[in-house]
């Protein structure tokens, strides 16, 4: 059983494409493609959640989400891939362009590498 960052590559590789030349959509299209059914509506809903958070306010300050994000963009963990727009993405959950970003605001939300890169926000 291929982790979800490998099957994102292979299902990339499939298609001919590579994260760098995709969209945030695009991307995310294929993120949510290789999900299972419950996993993709689970991963969803972390999505509109995380984006209502942004929205209301419930953010991380700009400085833990810069952090956060520069701990993505070492690539650390190897599973940092960046998208056409220059935007990241992360293999690990599929969040890619605006949605990382979303995801790193979020208080609630941790990296989801094992250990995790970054932790949720008290
Ligand atoms: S969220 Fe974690 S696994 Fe994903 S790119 Fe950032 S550090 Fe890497």
């Amino acid at each position: 059983m291929h982790s979800f960052d490998v099957a994102i590559l292979d299902e990339c590789r499939k298609r001919g494409r590579h994260p760098s030349e995709m969209t945030e959509a695009e991307f995310t299209a294929i993120a949510l493609g290789v999900r299972s059914g419950l996993d993709k509506g689970v991963a969803i809903a972390a999505r509109v959640t995380s984006e209502v958070r942004r929205v209301v306010g419930a953010s991380v300050p700009r400085e833990v989400a810069d952090v956060r994000l520069a701990v993505c963009q070492s690539n650390a963990c190897g599973k940092y891939a960046t998208i056409a727009s220059g935007e990241g993405a992360c293999l690990a959950c599929g969040c890619a362009g605006h949605g990382l970003m979303t995801k790193v605001l979020d208080a609630s939300e941790a990296c989801p590498d094992s250990p995790p890169r970054w932790t949720e926000h008290n």
